[in-house]
């Protein structure tokens, strides 16, 4: 190698590592792009070149690149010179020089080649991990023997190591792409379960469901079904909401032998058909595209979601998986609502239940009652102390009897909300009055001592007064029922901004605190034997704590095992003053 030709050598070899270590700094394909396209121009001094990529979608080599030649020149005629080298290139995987194409026998011959006087091309195959990415071309027009062979060892070189860049960047765009397609597609679906999961109404689940999935994949219309089995007929799809068609037969139902209904059953799977007249069409609608999803349940088919497309836009493969996906949300829903459904009729059978039994059993109770009283009075003849005792069990326990169907019906009143609140102005006093006055027996029988307490200026409420006064006389009645003989009771009402707060207070057995989480649950009473010798049914703080909400109010309580506890609740005022 002689001097000079050693000394272009070197120059080659700093500028190949120079532009070299720029690679590889970039994950942006474009900006990669152009980095290796202005490191060849460098690298090899040439007047004009480009780079060209296949194309994932097409296959088709896409130019991505270029430097002093325009999109428009390297698709025209006077580029076919250039597009039959980097075809030949990528063909054979090998680089190309020609140093004077015009007398090139392979090029010669060419309109292009004369036409515009092109006489230096290079061209390098752009290759990693075993693949074709696409190529580099270069040329210089005029000058002929501007490149030599040491020169495209130089672009090959070059162009390997600008392979691994390029599909380094390509790698991680199309992962980003992905991953922005992911995130994108989750934010959808969380916005989908959050409407979703808002309702329990099956109509507005399905609604929903629908549009989503017209939105989803941009279709023209659609149904959605649910199947059902009668007892003694066959199964069917009830179409139960519909978009999009005109003239929508609501009340469609269609046999499972409808033969994409049963493609659906038989397969599991979304079956996609073209072209449907309104027989095939499963909600009567003519469509050029339809897709049908199976709505699954615990693995079985329990319903079906159509969506129909009029415009030759095809469903791809993304856009099924997309319905699939939002098909299974709408499972859970649709699940929910019919649960939801079925909790509610059942909770309507037993209101209806326990309001019959209330009524049929409160008639002969009635009866009951009146002929123990009238045996009690003398009317049927004196008594011995024996019968007064006996009696005296009887009418015990209808009255334990008469507290259960009365609590009974009030629970179901509130949770049917069928109970009637008659608001008034009313002064509390009279109440607490009321309902110390009626439980006064009561007290004194176990020599408690009752301390009432009312503020001055307690102004008066708004309630309905009967309701306040069985709410105090659970109160009441509890904290004597769980105060051991001899104890205290206090009732105060004070006054505070909007409310008059009562608290009923106590100096009993108190509740542990494991006890005050099941307080004011229905039947919850305590295990002691203190509570246990008490009659009582354990519905009367649920009843309170129902009736005092219901009316405005909120109620809390303190409690300390053996040392007592105290039950507070608020009423709203009648006027804001
Ligand atoms: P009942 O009194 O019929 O059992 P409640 O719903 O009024 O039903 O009360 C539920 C349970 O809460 C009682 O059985 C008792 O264990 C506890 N409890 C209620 N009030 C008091 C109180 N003042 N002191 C101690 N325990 C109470």
């Amino acid at each position: 190698m002689n001097q000079p030709t050693l000394e272009r050598q070197q120059a080659r070899l700093s500028a190949l590592y120079e532009v070299s270590s720029q690679l590889g700094k970039s994950l942006d394909l474009d900006e990669v792009l152009n980095q290796v396209m202005d490191a060849i121009i460098q690298l090899t001094g040439a007047e004009r070149g480009f780079l060209m990529l296949y194309d994932e979608t097409t296959g088709q080599l896409v130019t991505r690149a270029a430097r002093n030649v325009d999109q428009k020149t390297i698709e025209g005629d006077a580029m076919n010179i250039s597009r039959t080298v980097v075809e030949r290139a990528v063909a054979s995987g090998e680089g190309i020089l020609t140093s004077n194409a015009q007398e090139d026998a392979r090029f010669a011959g060419q309109q292009s080649v004369v036409g515009y006087q092109l006489r230096s091309i290079m061209c390098a195959p752009l290759q990693a991990r075993g693949f074709t990415l696409g190529a580099v071309y270069v040329d210089n027009r005029l000058f002929s023997g501007v490149f030599e062979t040491a020169d495209l060892d130089l672009l090959m070189t070059f162009a390997n190591q600008a392979s691994v860049a390029i599909e380094n960047a390509r790698l991680f765009t199309q992962t980003d792409a992905a991953l922005s397609r992911r995130v994108e597609e989750l934010s959808i679906f969380q916005r989908i379960d959050q409407q979703l999961n808002k309702s329990l109404e099956l109509n507005r689940v399905l609604s929903l469901a629908l549009n989503w999935a017209i939105a989803l994949i941009n279709a023209d219309g659609g149904s959605i079904g649910l199947f059902e089995q009668p007892e003694e007929a066959p199964p069917y799809l009830h179409l139960m909401v519909f978009r999009g068609a005109e003239e929508v037969d609501e009340t469609r139902d269609v046999s499972v032998d409808h033969p994409i209904v049963r493609q659906v059953l038989v397969e599991n799977r979304a079956i996609l058909s073209h072209n449907v007249n309104e027989a095939e069409s499963i909600d009567g609608t003519p469509a050029t595209v339809q897709l049908a999803v199976p709505i699954q349940q615990a693995g079985h088919v329990t319903g079906l979601i159509t969506l129909e497309t009029q415009h030759a836009r095809e469903i791809n493969p993304e856009d099924i998986a997309f319905v699939e996906r939002l098909a299974d949300r709408a499972a859970v829903a649709i699940n929910n609502a019919q649960l939801y459904e079925q909790i509610n009729a059942a909770n309507t059978a037993k209101s209806e239940f326990v309001s019959l039994v209330a009524h049929e059993l409160r008639v002969p109770m009635t009866s009951i009652k009146g002929y123990a009283d009238l045996i009690v009075s003398g009317v049927a003849g004196p008594l011995n102390d024996q019968q007064k005792q006996f009696l005296d069990v009887i009418r015990r326990n209808l009255q334990r009897m008469t507290t259960l169907i009365s609590d009974l019906s009030d629970i179901n009143r509130i949770e049917s909300g069928k109970m009637t609140f008659n608001y008034k102005a009313f002064d509390i006093r009279e109440t607490v009055a009321d309902v110390t006055g009626s439980l006064h027996e009561r007290i004194d029988a176990r020599q408690q001592i009752l301390d009432i307490d009312i503020e001055d200026d307690v102004p008066d409420v708004c309630a309905d007064p009967v309701r306040i006064a069985q709410v105090l006389t659970n109160l009441v009645s509890n904290a004597n029922k769980y105060t051991p003989d001899g104890g205290q009771i206090f009732v105060r009402v004070v006054r505070e901004p909007g409310f008059a707060t009562v608290s009923v207070q106590d100096t009993g057995i108190g509740i542990s605190e494991e006890n005050q989480k099941k307080l004011f649950t229905q039947f919850f009473r305590a295990e002691d034997h203190a509570v246990r010798e008490q009659p009582g049914w354990g519905l009367g703080l649920s009843i309170v704590r129902k009736m005092v909400e219901a009316q405005g109010g909120q109620i809390r309580f303190e409690s300390e095992l053996d040392k007592g506890s105290m039950f507070t609740f608020t009423v709203p005022l009648a006027k804001e003053t």
